[in-house]
């Protein structure tokens, strides 16, 4: 599986890290972590094959994870790239996810339902598992940041994984559902001192990775106070696996 980092940031705007945002290119499909705003632009910056995304993963309501969703549908709706296509886009998130973009779509009547293809909304619940298409399967877990957010965990048929936080606070469970990841891609939204608990700062997200026997963890969801600090270097001072700062752009095999 190929990984695209899209947005490695937050909601708050930076010149260098756009909100939450992941392609992954599994080979025989692809599908988008998190669809912010700006990662409707930025998957066509990094050439990313859009008019044929077969599924979107919303982790949680959110709107740095869940705000390009309508727009990127107001898109396909009209884009000539999606014209022909007949193939379903299927949208994967948590209870509500229907009704979210329902409500956008009747604030004025965009129909973002009528598509040139089928578009299939299909909610999940915590703890279960589904099939995102052939030769990828998902599994949730419900984690401690809003009622509905999920981390999702991503296994291809060669057995290579990915599990993907979104945003979380600190759960040892969290550690249990990413036991031995290939990549396990958490949030980091703080470096210390967090203001908040529905978030991960350097230290929990060193603890997760240590117990979670993870291959390779990267780091992503980085708030600007990141800016400056050599994110690496003060991992290495608390776990000595491999880490990996998120960077827009940034190209992974898993
Ligand atoms: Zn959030
Ligand atoms: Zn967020």
């Amino acid at each position: 599986m190929k990984l695209t980092v899209l947005g490695s940031g937050t909601s708050v705007p930076h010149p260098r890290r756009s909100s939450s945002a992941h392609w992954l290119d599994a080979g025989v499909g692809s599908l988008l972590l998190d669809i912010s705003g700006p990662a409707v632009h930025r998957m066509a910056e990094e050439g990313c094959d859009w008019p044929n995304l077969d599924a979107v993963w919303v982790s949680h309501f959110h709107l740095d994870h869940v705000g390009g969703l309508a727009p990127f549908l107001f898109g396909t709706k009209y884009a000539p790239q999606t014209r022909e296509r007949r193939k379903p886009l299927k949208v994967f998130g948590p209870r509500g996810t229907e009704k979210l973009l329902r409500r956008f779509d009747e604030a004025d009547d965009y129909g973002l339902f009528e598509q040139p293809f089928p578009l299939e909304i299909k909610e999940v619940s915590p703890r279960s598992g589904f099939e995102v298409f052939a030769g990828l399967r998902a599994e949730t877990f419900s984690t401690p940041h809003t009622s509905e957010s999920l981390a999702v965990r991503l296994t291809d048929a060669h057995g290579a994984s990915l599990v993907y936080t979104s945003d979380t606070g600190y759960t040892e469970s969290l550690a249990d559902f990413a036991r031995g990841a290939g990549l396990f891609l958490m949030e980091c939204s703080f470096f210390r001192s967090k203001p908040v608990k529905t978030h991960l700062e350097l230290e929990d997200a060193m603890k997760l990775a240590r117990m979670s026997g993870a291959r390779r963890v990267m780091l992503a969801h980085l708030y600007p106070e990141w800016d400056g600090v050599d994110i690496q270097a003060e991992a290495r001072k608390l776990w000595d696996g491999e880490v990996i700062e998120a960077r827009d752009g940034l190209r992974l095999e898993i």
